[in-house]
């Protein structure tokens, strides 16, 4: 991967000269000793293919049940957008309008906007809005919580597991595949190396 000479630490503002890197090695800040990001192999191919999946994934964990209850043989299924709808209903609006947002719809804007500046980038071709597509996918990253919601679920099922017998749907281990690709997909297209693509397509 070519490199820019400085990159400034995001924790503290320190210059950093970017050294020759190797595939699989990390920059530490060498002031506050934060991870500025890690390099990877064929970063371009596995964030387009990683990301796909995890669209792909997103989509399927909002078509299936997500869980169902079973109390006393009375048994309720609930889709993922039934959960907010639900909240919803129950006068928690600012809750329900919380779970649209961070856990569907920004990982669902992040997802394709990613994809709408990569694919072109990847086959060679002008990528239009790229700088406003880059500076909209850094704002929406530290606000996407998809592994907060699969802890918050994991612990709300520990407490009514007791009262119900659960029945775990597909949705659920969709999005939990989604949430992993995500991260990944996130990792691998870090904020240098999507300026560094970006600056690339530009030229
Ligand atoms: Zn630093």
């Amino acid at each position: 991967m070519e490199t820019q000479s400085k990159i400034a630490c995001h924790d503290c503002d320190c210059l950093i000269m970017l050294p020759e890197m190797q595939i699989n090695q990390t920059l530490v800040c060498p002031s506050c000793s934060s991870k500025q990001f890690t390099t990877y192999n064929r970063p371009l191919d596995y964030s387009i293919s990683y990301g796909l999946s995890s669209l792909i994934l997103l989509v399927m964990a909002n078509s299936f049940p997500f869980l169902s209850f079973d109390v006393q043989g009375q048994i309720r299924t609930i889709t993922l957008i039934q959960a907010s709808n639900d909240l919803f209903i129950q006068d928690f609006v600012f809750l329900a309008v919380l779970v649209y947002i961070f856990v569907l719809l920004l990982p669902m804007a992040y997802l394709s906007l990613l994809l709408i500046l990569l694919i072109p980038i990847k086959f060679g071709l002008k990528s239009f809005f790229a700088v406003s597509i880059g500076r909209l996918i850094g704002y929406f990253r530290p606000w996407i919580m998809a592994e907060v919601f699969i802890v918050g679920v994991l612990i709300a099922l520990i407490k009514v597991i007791d009262l119900a017998d659960i029945i775990v749907g597909f949705s659920f281990w969709a999005y939990i595949g989604f949430a992993i690709l995500f991260t990944l997909t996130a990792n691998i297209s870090n904020r240098h190396q999507l300026w560094y693509w970006i600056d690339r397509a530009k030229r």
